[in-house]
């Protein structure tokens, strides 16, 4: 039912030049990979942006988490995140406004979604969920975001803390349960809610106990995520027993590898960028600390980095063999 009432939203926004653009990009993907060399016939269709990188949180696979990039840290200005919206927004069928840190922590943030609904962009949005006091549940009510995902990975505190470091499970669950509540007093549907947890070794033994949390909160959907470990070769306990729900399984030699065999091909690459606080464009999020910048949006535009030398090396090296780059060696996409 949530997969329905989100694409029908999905679907209302769509104009012409959309689904032709949509149309193409997948056109020219396919012919990409057939002839083995990327082609390219449409602008970016979905983009994530990040609003900041700040986060309340001390997630230990996470760079915002640890307080480790590299990159320069901070919060988009309004000026760059309306050039982007402006420049693109009318080829955008989905605009993620994440990448990393946690969105609620930028003061404009629900005025970014607000500015972006109103140019018929579908929105959506991840949180930690500590920051859904009365005040910002009116605003998202009011800021037409269309899908709020929501990163929680245990239903009692002792087990929720040991991954989401310094997090309250009961802040998660107050907060929740206002917007749901204030959604339903306003017979409104959007945003849907649905609850992202991520199966680790630490947590898989609540995965029943939580499908009945899931009901008992309300949400409209709840998604089951694997954990990507950055070190995994040598095992770790983040990795659960059930295979199941892991991305990597034991091999012969005792050393831990990737489950899903890696194809050279992503669609990704064809369907659109990430966009860091400070105006970088990268190509996916599995590149957090921006090792692949193929642009700067402060002066350039989207369109033009699109297809530069550098991105069309990389989706080369993609096609030719994905293992050349080291963030995609990891990623089961
Ligand atoms: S890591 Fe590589 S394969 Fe995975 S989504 Fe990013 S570009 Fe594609």
């Amino acid at each position: 039912m949530n997969k329905l009432i989100t694409a029908y939203s999905y679907w209302k926004l769509l104009s012409w030049r959309k689904i032709s653009n949509y149309s193409l990009l997948i056109a020219s993907y396919r012919y990409s990979r057939w002839i083995k060399k990327p082609v390219l016939w449409g602008r970016p269709t979905t983009l994530s942006i990040e609003p900041t990188t700040s986060c309340n949180l001390r997630c230990p696979e996470c760079p915002s988490g640890l307080r480790s990039f590299s990159r320069p840290t901070g919060m988009i200005q309004e000026d760059l995140f309306k050039k982007i919206i402006d420049d693109n927004g009318q080829y955008l069928t989905y605009l993620h406004l994440y990448f990393q840190g946690e969105p609620y922590l930028h003061p404009k943030f629900l005025d970014f979604v607000s500015y972006a609904s109103q140019k018929k962009v579908f929105t959506a949005t991840s949180t930690n969920a500590h920051y859904l006091t009365e005040e910002n549940v009116e605003k998202t009510l009011n800021s037409g975001l269309k899908q709020l995902i929501v990163s929680m990975d245990g239903i009692s505190q002792e087990v929720y803390q040991e991954y989401r470091i310094g997090g309250k499970l009961s802040k998660v669950q107050a907060g929740l349960s206002l917007l749901i509540h204030k959604r339903a007093e306003r017979k409104s549907l959007y945003p849907r809610i649905i609850l992202q947890f991520l199966v680790t070794g630490k947590n898989e033994h609540q995965l029943d106990g939580l499908k009945d949390w899931a009901k008992m909160m309300k949400v409209d959907e709840l998604q089951l995520k694997t954990a990507q470990i950055y070190d995994f070769e040598n095992g770790s306990e983040l990795i659960p027993k059930n295979i199941k729900y892991s991305r990597y399984i034991l091999g012969k030699n005792g050393k831990w590898e990737l489950k899903k065999e890696i194809e050279n091909k992503c669609w990704r690459m064809w369907q659109g960028s990430v966009i860091t606080w400070d105006g970088r464009v990268v190509p996916c999020c599995f590149d957090k600390d921006g090792e692949h910048v193929m642009g700067q949006l402060t002066y350039q535009r989207l369109e033009d980095i699109w297809q530069n030398t550098k991105y069309i090396d990389f989706r080369t090296s993609l096609l030719r063999d994905r293992k050349e780059i080291e963030i995609c060696k990891n990623c089961t996409t």
